[in-house]
């Protein structure tokens, strides 16, 4: 017997809804889908944060992007070590397997990841510092990031950060080896965002700026 428990009530009604009106309604292209397997153009890795919505932001169906989501979206370096990489599983199944055209790095405002991350760079977090935080390893990846930003004004430095964690995700991207000979055959771009959530809006990277400017 495992430990869980059977689902409460008010999802299960909320999942009878949607088989009664959105599945019923389009049953035949869900069986498709199912026929068919997936074939997304792009990948998107964002943050766990559960006010990024972000198949509602750029109006995605099923099927549309392969989904990546992990505390702050990052993307590690590359590091063929034989551990358990999550986040470069994904990476690689997306480009060897479902080849997609686009890797779409999205960062966030109030990113409670990024924050931790502050906190624990300016001293503020020592229990992140801990060999057993599982967040603060994580975050790890972001500290290359904060050195950019260490000398902006505090009130600046979250947003700051949240734009360094997809800087630095893209950079991290480059050092697999698989991505950057797609990049450079031209097979894939990659991008990068940075949501606002309160003000609905996004920035992006732009190289020619050096910088983020609204879509
Ligand atoms: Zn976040």
């Amino acid at each position: 017997m495992h430990n869980a428990k059977l689902l409460p009530h008010y999802l299960v009604q909320r999942f009878h809804g949607w088989k009664a009106t959105t599945y019923s309604e389009n049953e035949s292209w869900y069986r498709r889908l199912a026929d068919n397997g997936q074939n997304p153009r792009a990948m998107v890795v964002s943050c766990c944060d559960s006010r990024v919505h972000v198949t509602s932001i750029f109006g995605a169906d099923n099927g549309e992007f392969f989904l990546h989501r992990n505390i702050a979206n990052l993307v590690p370096p590359y590091k063929p070590d034989g551990a358990q990489h999550g986040t470069s599983a994904a990476v690689e199944y997306a480009v060897k397997a479902l080849k997609v055209a686009h890797i779409i790095v999205l960062g966030h405002s109030s990113c409670g990841g990024v924050e931790g991350c502050l906190n624990m760079c300016t001293g503020r977090a020592p229990e992140l510092e801990e060999k057993t935080s599982f967040v603060g390893r994580w975050m790890d990846i972001l500290r290359p990031g904060y050195e950019n930003i260490k000398d902006m004004p505090e009130a600046e430095q979250p947003a700051a950060l949240e734009k360094e964690a997809v800087l630095v995700s893209l950079n991290n991207l480059m050092t697999f080896p698989f991505v950057a000979d797609d990049v450079k055959s031209g097979k894939i771009t990659l991008h990068g965002l940075w949501h606002d959530i309160g003000e609905g809006a996004i920035e992006q990277y732009s190289p020619e700026d050096n910088g983020f400017k609204p879509v």
